[in-house]
């Protein structure tokens, strides 16, 4: 994002930029022409900001808006509870500092009105993106369809960054100031909406579970980090061997054994190896322990009790992009249904089981795929009927299921695994589902049926839902 912000510096001088009126209300964005371009900005900041053709300034942050300004201090938890707040799913920002990280879309240094409406402009295609998502729902999904909207308007992973002023090291800046960003993209994962990929392991203090820790070794006795690495040695004659300096004496060797003078390497004595000395307490040992101390509660976790947490990079898939197009997370879908509409994870291990049963009793098995053309849809109902549609067509098919299907739905998109089924009887039972729709349904919707055998289940498993 920052050699967005190099470019618009460069761009923003030059004579001729087109005021954003004129070119938000061609047709490129598909802006109607009395559409205005909604700007939040906080506190009492948008005084300073220039008047530009097309762009209306919002001060409440509940109203719908398409872009956030930040043209003064931007305190990433008090960003945090904006975007909380907004019905966008993940709003756009212009910042003027770069203490937002990766969320600022645009970091601007000249908020002129020539400079502001080229940086309003080069950022409008991913507000076009943006306001194509179903607003967020009302409850506990919130957090994790941003997370998931970030990822898809931005075309980008979800990347973690090492954070040294932070007690878990870690951060997330694109969901920067939400609190359990972590407990968030961890259940994702788990629901098969993103893949994970691994970015480091962290040591966890066991008092306060902070991960700013300092690895040292210490001393097996008294714990003391004051040691000192030194040379033994081997006295030949009376076999005595000890450390070094307590042979040391005025210019020579002496054993504190015999009190023999130790005069030849390799003759008289010699060094077979190295140990710790702990300064505190005088203890020799040849391994220390291995301690981290806590730079937040200043104790000490001993490194073989020391537990860890282990961070992850987070890429969107399939199924999380028809998570955000719907608006929903899978996972709400089936709570309250009973157990016939079934979480994503539920049904992967039903299916599974299925699958490893149909081949080894060589009972058929098959699954279907019923999809809803939603982009047709919303063409004729609007994004929001779309959602609602939607959620009446799993209704419907969860309704139309025989007793043994396992069936999950998700978005735009229902799940039907058919045990005791063959291909051609499942054809027979998903168009059953399908007319059930049809019938219960309406604008007529364009839908298509796919039917998988065990092995395309097989295949399936393995790629779509990891
Ligand atoms: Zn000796
Ligand atoms: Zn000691
Ligand atoms: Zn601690």
């Amino acid at each position: 994002m920052i050699s967005a912000a190099q470019q618009i510096r460069l761009v923003a001088p030059a004579d001729g930029v087109a005021p954003v009126s004129s070119v938000v209300d061609d047709t490129l964005f598909f802006r109607k022409p009395e559409a205005k371009l909604r700007c939040f900005v906080e506190g009492g900041s948008w005084r300073s900001l220039p008047a530009l053709g097309g762009v209306d300034y919002e001060l409440d942050p509940r109203a719908d808006y398409d872009l956030i300004l930040l043209p003064s201090d931007a305190d990433p938890f008090a960003i945090g509870r904006l975007l909380g707040q907004a019905n966008s799913p993940a709003p756009v920002i212009i910042s003027r500092y770069e203490t937002l990280g990766a969320r600022a879309d645009l970091v601007l240094w000249d908020w002129s009105a020539q400079s502001l409406s080229t940086a309003i402009l080069s950022v409008m295609p991913v507000v076009t993106r943006v306001s194509e998502l179903p607003r967020k729902p009302l409850g506990p999904d919130r957090n994790g369809l941003s997370a998931l909207a970030l990822a898809y308007t931005r075309d980008c992973s979800l990347a973690p960054l090492l954070r040294p002023d932070d007690p878990a090291v870690v951060a997330y800046p694109l969901l920067s100031g939400v609190s359990n960003a972590r407990d968030i993209l961890e259940e994702l994962a788990d629901a098969g909406l993103l893949r994970r990929r691994f970015f480091e392991r962290l040591h966890i203090c066991q008092h306060c579970d902070s991960s700013r820790l300092h690895a040292r070794e210490v001393c097996v006795k008294c714990h003391s980090s004051h040691l000192t690495e030194q040379s033994l040695i081997h006295h030949y004659e009376c076999g005595y061997q000890a450390v070094q300096t307590s042979f040391e004496a005025d210019n020579a060797y002496i054993c504190p054994k015999c009190r023999r003078e130790l005069r030849h390497y390799g003759v008289d004595y010699d060094k077979p190896g190295k140990v710790m000395c702990c300064n505190a307490c005088g203890d020799t040992m040849t391994e220390p322990e291995v301690e981290f101390l806590c730079l937040d509660c200043h104790r000490s976790t001993s490194g073989d009790h020391a537990s860890f947490r282990d961070w992850y990079e987070y890429d969107l898939l399939a199924d999380g992009i028809v998570a955000v197009k719907s608006g929903r997370l899978p996972t709400a879908d089936s709570v309250d249904d009973a157990g016939r509409g079934r979480t994503l994870r539920d049904f992967r291990l039903l299916v599974t089981h299925s699958v490893s049963v149909a081949k080894r009793t060589g009972r058929p098995l098959c699954a279907a795929r019923l999809t809803v053309d939603t982009t047709d849809l919303a063409n004729k109902i609007g994004q929001r009927g779309a959602v609602s549609v939607c959620e009446m067509l799993r209704d419907v098919a969860v309704q139309s299921l025989r007793e043994q299907d396992i069936a999950a739905t998700l978005g735009d998109t229902v799940l039907v695994c058919m045990p005791e089924t063959d291909e051609a009887a499942g054809k027979v039972a998903a168009d059953h589902i399908q007319r059930a729709i049809f019938a219960a349904v309406r604008p007529k919707l364009k839908m298509t049926v796919e039917i998988f055998s065990v092995p395309q289940i097989d295949q399936f498993l393995k790629t779509v839902w990891q």
